[in-house]
């Protein structure tokens, strides 16, 4: 029997897995292959819904799928801590101790780290969103400032790209001056204007976010760089310092090289070099998607965008080849041209860009949760998502507190995993 090991169970390991199961049936029913995903989580972390999170809209644990009724049996809990190429086996850390994982074929979807060995201070004085239980320390906090009205505090967003917005303009929606509180919340973006994936093509909806956070109140700080995070001030490239009560890091991305892949080829950033195919180049047994991968884009040959979306489709090629490849077949190559780009912004509001026709308003929010749900990996659980967003802009709209009881999503547990929580700091 021959094995694959896909290394990650976030977009585009999902989506590689589930392209495989299903085009594999025979010879997963056979028991000629069997497909194994390991992943640290016991949970998918939607990151879409950030900015929901982030006002109160939406809990941590509805952004959150578990694993285990999706993979079944294929599912291996653990963190991989060392590779052996040449061994074609994976040093796996599980709560029972650690195990050797044999593979025939390698699918790495590790996904990507918050910036640490960019930004000094950032594990030490720094918030995050990016992983699970930093987004519910966050959450926790801002819960506590609900609570007890907190003095005057300064909140420093970095990163002037899409999560940095939605983080800012959240912030400034649930405690911003013109929600009569005492928190001033300030944007630190290293390109001299916001957003710029969207320019110039999108410069409308890009204009359109960056006035929005003026109108709330949002201090931008352009062209500006974080180095450093202290405890009561974050320091700029520049030499100024901005004061800050919490720092939060909406921006950047880290790649850690796992023990024993170092042969494997990869950019500057730390990205693994995939061929048109989703191979990783010059291997014929290992395969790499999502953030982690520097995969050439069918039009432009640069490195196709970081984000979910791309993550989803090369998962979903990547899945494909592999099961051609176990069948022998020739390879696709990856021809994904892009979609679309989206934030959410405060009210109910949003920016979208959706084959290249720009929106704003609450159109442009529909359109963003009707395409994030569509794309959570778990039906049972977008549609109460969908259903308590429907119901805040019912409120929004109506102008009066929603009466109706959400309806909550099914509980998924958040277990802080013991011992296997070393971080990719
Ligand atoms: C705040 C925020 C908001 C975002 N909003 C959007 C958005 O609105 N739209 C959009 O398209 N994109 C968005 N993104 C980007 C998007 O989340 C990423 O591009 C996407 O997660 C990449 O998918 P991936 O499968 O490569 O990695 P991930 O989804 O990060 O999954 C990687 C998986 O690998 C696991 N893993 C890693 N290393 C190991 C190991 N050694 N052992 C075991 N398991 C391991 C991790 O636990 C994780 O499950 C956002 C990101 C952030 C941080």
């Amino acid at each position: 029997m021959r094995r694959v090991v896909i290394l990650g169970a976030g977009y585009a390991g999902l989506h590689a897995f589930s392209a495989m199961r299903s085009r594999l049936r025979l010879m997963l029913a056979r028991k000629e292959v069997e497909l194994i995903v390991v992943s640290r989580d016991p949970h998918h972390t939607y990151h879409g819904w950030t900015g929901e999170v982030l006002t109160g809209d939406l809990d941590v644990g509805s952004t959150l799928t578990p694993l285990a009724p999706i993979l079944g049996e294929s599912f291996v809990q653990g963190d991989v801590v060392a590779a052996d190429l040449g061994g074609q086996t994976l040093t796996v850390r599980t709560e029972a101790g650690e195990r050797q994982l044999a593979y025939d074929h390698l699918v790495i979807a590790a996904g990507s780290s918050d910036p640490f060995d960019r930004i000094g201070g950032l594990s030490e004085h720094g918030w995050c969103v990016k992983d699970t239980r930093d987004m519910q320390k966050l959450v926790a906090e801002l819960e506590n400032w609900n609570g007890a009205a907190p003095d005057p505090r300064n909140v420093v967003v970095v990163g002037g790209g899409l999560a940095g917005v939605e983080t800012a303009s959240a912030l400034a929606a649930r405690f911003g001056k013109n929600q009569g509180g005492k928190i001033n919340v300030h944007l630190v973006s290293s390109s001299d204007k916001l957003l710029p994936t969207l320019r110039p093509d999108f410069n409308h909806i890009a204009d359109t976010a960056t006035r929005t956070l003026a109108d709330q109140g949002v201090q931008l700080h352009r062209g500006a760089k974080v180095t450093q995070i202290m405890d009561d001030h974050v320091q700029l490239a520049d030499g100024r310092t901005l004061s800050s009560d919490m720092a939060i890091v909406a921006a950047g991305m880290s790649f850690r090289t796992l023990p024993g892949t170092e042969a494997l080829p990869r950019n500057a950033a730390g990205q693994i070099f995939a061929d048109k195919s989703l191979r990783v180049s010059g291997r014929n047994n290992i395969w790499v998607a999502g953030d982690i991968a520097a995969v050439p884009h069918p039009v432009t040959g640069e490195p196709c965008p970081a984000n979910a979306l791309w993550a989803m489709k090369q998962g979903d090629c990547l899945g494909r080849n592999v099961a051609r490849a176990l069948k022998g077949q020739s390879l696709k190559r990856f021809n994904f041209k892009g979609l679309g780009q989206a934030a959410g912004l405060a009210g109910q509001r949003g920016i979208t860009e959706l084959w290249r026709l720009q929106f704003t308003g609450r159109l442009a929010w529909m359109i963003r949760i009707l395409f994030f749900a569509w794309y959570m990996p778990s039906r049972r659980r977008a549609l109460p998502i969908l259903s308590q967003l429907t119901g805040h802009l019912w409120a929004a709209t109506a102008g009066a507190a929603f009466q109706g009881k959400p309806i909550e999503a099914p509980a998924a547990e958040v277990t802080p995993v013991a011992d296997l929580s070393q971080r990719l700091r």
